[in-house]
């Protein structure tokens, strides 16, 4: 049984087991740091790119206050310098070129000629608008007039005064601011020129132009409150906002641009975009990269498994596999072929490529040119071809070589495949159909020995009625002239004694031989053979007289031995008594008359007890033995060593034995000779399964 019930994991396999599971925990973790690192570093860079682009705008921004503050400068100068080139000499003159500045330029919204007292003199307003002060008198802004006028005086330029909110009729209001200018003549102050700016209108003239759409740009306070403001700041979600000072003298104006927009976008600009779609992009391809190294882990652990499949194949096929490269040098075997040629796989890898360690020196020659011209003419057989091979221990066996060729997964070359089988087996298996072909031609001629033997019998058996009735009627005749004639002399009587005794045994003979004959026309007939209840010592008895005449002739002691008490046996008397004839003959023929005396040669006939309801029989000699070349013969028809043998005899004894249920066999006896044994079953108290063949049939077989 190869099965293993299931057991606790070995060290090495709890170590393997607990060392899955963490090393699957920091690969996700990795994976997970992985994602974490390139997510927080595509929202850094976005965070980057916006800040960049905030900056960015916010330096447009500056430098585009700065060019406002800029315009605005230029713009109060050229003012400025068309109110100096305003001369109060006489009313008319100043009133038109008041009117004429005011048409002109819309952000001033009144012109005033102060006298030195700062009275007004004259005053022009502006005509895109209704008079700024119907509500708000100008009164109220006197002292802020006033203020402007001494310093413009006490410097000798003008001078700006701080701004004011000046309500109008329609609701709304005006931030204003007033420009002093003096006048003077021959270094005489004559009187002030004042011009009334609205800071609205300052914007709108001066910088409307200039304003790009989603920008807003205002006049504010230091505090940041708005005094005046022009267009729109856009609807961005961001709010830019940039200061630049105005100085004007005596005031100083902040100029406040602002502007929504900026991060309203997701993506700030192209870069940024560009930078976050080429992230975006790297995800999706490490993305791709996991699949696929997944589906390449799937795909190596599939070919493992192939392999591992593969592998248990080759390792439990008992046909022979090697591969060699285009030089013969080997690069594959597998445990069959180290097997059959009994040398490990690792030299067979570093062996050179001829002559292989498994060619039969004497052969190699002939396999290194027939190699060599396979490799060159890549000519195979494709039924394979027969070669021998060598195993480790120097025994040659046949082997069946089958090559194909090895081609790569590029379908290139690169050597030869070869499927080895070992023929040995079937050598033998033909060997013994050989032999057994052989001893069917016997068994056929021994088949014609029975036909023989059986017209034989039939033949023989009228003589030998004859020669029993003859003897029979000569001892009647005898016995009758014995009874009629006068005593006669002793000579006579133990003449006549002889005589009797002559004929009784003749009569015997000629009924045993008739016996005999009927036996084995019963046997070579496979009639039904009759079984009965004979002692031991009765079936010896029977072949003694023969055996006895053979044993004076061949100066052979014939020794009998009988286990007291040893049950009747069951079986067929007659051919028991051929075979104890025959084997006796061939014993005392095997212990051939020579220099040793009579009392060396003896012929043993035992008969014991085996078992519980077997007797055992044995003839045991002291003769030549026999040699293994003929032991493995014995048995087979027609094999003898004797000049005038038929090799029939223990053939015969055998098929008897057996079928009574036992095996003939032989064994050496020591110092020398041989010893053939059977046993016949015990007649009582264990009968015998049946005499017919149907329950000889049933006899375990030998
Ligand atoms: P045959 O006696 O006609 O030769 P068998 O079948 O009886 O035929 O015997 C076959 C051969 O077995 C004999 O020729 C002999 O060589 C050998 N043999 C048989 N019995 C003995 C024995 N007891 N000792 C030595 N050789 C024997």
């Amino acid at each position: 049984m190869n099965s293993r019930a299931p057991t606790a994991p070995t060290g090495l396999a709890w170590w393997r087991l607990g060392g899955l599971a963490p090393r699957r925990k920091s690969r996700s973790f990795l994976w997970a740091l992985l994602v974490l690192l390139v997510g927080s570093s595509l929202v850094l860079l976005i965070w980057l790119a916006g800040r960049y682009e905030s900056s960015a705008t916010q330096e447009r921004l500056e430098a585009y206050t700065a060019d406002l503050a800029t315009q605005m400068r230029q713009g109060m100068s050229r003012n400025l310098r068309s109110l100096q080139a305003m001369q109060p000499d006489r009313a008319e003159p100043w009133l038109a070129h008041a009117q004429e500045l005011l048409q002109k330029r819309r952000e001033l919204i009144r012109l005033e000629w102060l006298d030195t007292e700062l009275r007004v003199q004259l005053a022009s307003d502006s005509p895109y608008r209704p008079p700024a002060f119907e509500i708000f008198q100008r009164s109220l802004s006197a002292a802020d007039v006033g203020l402007a006028c001494r310093a413009a005086q006490r410097f000798n330029a003008p001078a700006y005064a701080n701004s004011y909110f000046v309500p109008q009729s329609d609701g709304t209001g005006l931030e204003l601011m007033d420009l002093c200018l003096p006048l003077m003549a021959a270094g005489q102050l004559m009187g002030y020129t004042v011009a009334t700016y609205a800071l609205n209108d300052v914007l709108a003239e001066l910088l409307g132009s200039l304003l790009t759409r989603g920008h807003a740009v205002a006049f504010t306070e230091a505090d940041g409150t708005r005094l005046a403001m022009y267009g729109s700041a856009g609807s961005g979600r961001q709010l830019f906002a940039a200061q630049q000072l105005v100085d004007l003298s005596g005031n100083t104006l902040v100029l406040r641009l602002e502007s929504r927009q900026g991060t309203a976008d997701f993506f700030p600009n192209l870069l940024t975009a560009l930078v976050t779609a080429m992230t975006l992009a790297l995800l999706v391809v490490l993305l791709m990269l996991v699949r696929d190294m997944r589906r390449r882990l799937k795909v190596e652990r599939d070919l493992a498994e192939a392999l591992a499949f593969r592998k248990a194949m080759e390792n439990s096929l008992n046909t022979g596999l090697r591969a060699r490269d285009l030089d013969g040098r080997i690069t594959y075997v597998n445990p069959a072929f180290c097997q059959m040629v009994g040398v490990r796989a690792e030299e067979l890898l570093q062996h050179s490529a001829s002559p292989a360690p498994y060619w039969p020196p004497e052969l190699a020659n002939v396999y290194q040119d027939r190699q060599a011209f396979r490799l060159a003419n890549k000519a195979l057989p494709r039924g394979g071809h027969e070669s021998v091979f060598m195993r480790s221990d120097g025994t040659r066996f046949p082997v069946l070589i089958i090559e194909a060729p090895l081609i790569n997964a590029l379908g290139k070359h690169t050597g030869w495949m070869s499927a080895v089988l070992d023929l040995s087996e079937q050598k033998r298996a033909e060997e013994v159909s050989r032999a057994s072909q052989d001893r069917l031609q016997a068994t056929a001629r021994l088949a014609m020995v029975g036909e023989m033997a059986s017209l034989l019998s039939h033949e023989l058996n009228q003589p030998l009625a004859a020669i029993s009735s003859y003897a029979n009627g000569s001892l009647n005749v005898l016995r009758d002239a014995q009874g009629e004639m006068l005593p006669s002399s002793p000579e006579q009587r133990r003449l006549n004694s002889d005589l009797d005794m002559a004929l009784r045994r003749i009569a015997e003979q000629a009924g045993r031989a008739g016996t005999v004959i009927k036996s084995v026309h019963d046997f070579v007939r496979r009639r039904e053979q009759k079984r009965e209840a004979v002692r031991p010592m009765d079936l010896i008895d029977a072949i003694m007289p023969l055996v006895g005449l053979q044993a004076r002739k061949l100066g052979v002691r014939v020794v009998i031995s009988a286990e007291p008490g040893c049950p009747d046996v069951q079986c067929d008397p007659t051919m028991v008594e051929q075979v104890l004839l025959n084997l006796a003959r061939n014993g005392m023929q095997a212990m051939q008359p020579g220099p040793a005396q009579a009392s060396d040669r003896v012929l043993n006939l035992r008969v014991q007890r085996s078992g519980k309801d077997r007797v055992e029989f044995s003839v045991a000699d002291v003769g030549e033995g026999i040699a293994d070349e003929v032991a493995s013969q014995l048995f087979t028809p027609f094999f003898t060593t004797k000049e005038e043998g038929m090799g029939l005899g223990l053939s015969l004894c055998r098929t008897v034995v057996e079928q009574h249920g036992s095996i003939l066999s032989f064994k050496p006896q020591l110092p020398r000779g041989t010893v053939f044994s059977f046993t016949l079953p015990a007649a009582a108290p264990y009968p015998y399964p049946g005499t017919d063949e149907a329950d000889l049939s049933q006899l375990p077989a030998f």
